[in-house]
């Protein structure tokens, strides 16, 4: 066997012609079946089986389909779309408003979420407690849950939301706000501010409708 001929894939039984092809446990895996089964790098298939690989897929199949059903009813900029029928939510690029991924979430998904200004906790909630830090917002230095307090900073470098979801293999998801040197109190650190509100204050009003409070 040449280097550009390595066999059949043990799955779907196509010739894997390229140097990229997987090893799983019964033999090699073609790139086609790799990307179904949500593998994009050949580490992620290391040590899965045919089993684990047609699972795999089912869940990226799933995934999909949910996707594909997803209707928003509401956007918030473009970080977060909702669908209010269906009691779903998915996080958007904070771009062009597009999908990051395939990652449409319930609403009885979300754990908690706090704001992060430069790794700093501004803001925090979820299950079991109410959102606190939010007369932070236009005020200036206030931290939760009594950190020391920093002076307030000139430059802010990043902003973000970070949600943790009831999902073991993929808890965290985030919602960027700022990812560059922005001014402390410029519009676009105001703006900002005042997304991160909308958002923490939808996230806490989707869990209340899901009942997990
Ligand atoms: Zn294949």
């Amino acid at each position: 066997m040449g280097l550009f001929s390595q066999g059949t894939c043990v799955l779907c039984g196509a010739p894997v012609k390229s140097m990229w092809a997987a090893k799983i446990a019964e033999g090699l895996l073609c790139k086609a079946c790799c990307r179904k089964a949500g593998y994009f790098s050949r580490s992620r298939a290391k040590n899965k089986t045919l089993d684990n690989v047609r699972a795999d897929m089912a869940r990226m199949e799933a995934a999909a389909a949910r996707q594909r059903a997803f209707e928003p009813t509401r956007t918030i900029g473009k970080h977060l779309a909702i669908d209010e029928h269906k009691q779903q939510w998915q996080i958007l690029d904070g771009v062009t408003g597009k999908l990051i991924m395939s990652r449409v979430l319930d609403f009885s998904e979300i754990v908690s979420y706090e704001l992060l200004e430069d790794g700093e906790t501004l803001a925090k909630g979820g299950l079991g407690r109410a959102l606190v830090g939010g007369a932070l917002f236009g005020g200036v230095g206030a931290i939760v849950g009594g950190v020391t307090g920093k002076k307030s900073k000139n430059v802010i470098n990043s902003m973000k939301i970070k949600i943790t979801v009831r999902d073991m293999s993929n808890p965290v998801v985030y919602v960027s706000l700022i990812s560059g040197k922005t001014k402390h109190n410029s519009l676009t650190h105001r703006l900002a501010q005042e997304t991160a509100q909308e958002i923490l204050s939808l996230l806490e009003l989707m869990q209340e409708l899901a009942g997990n409070v």
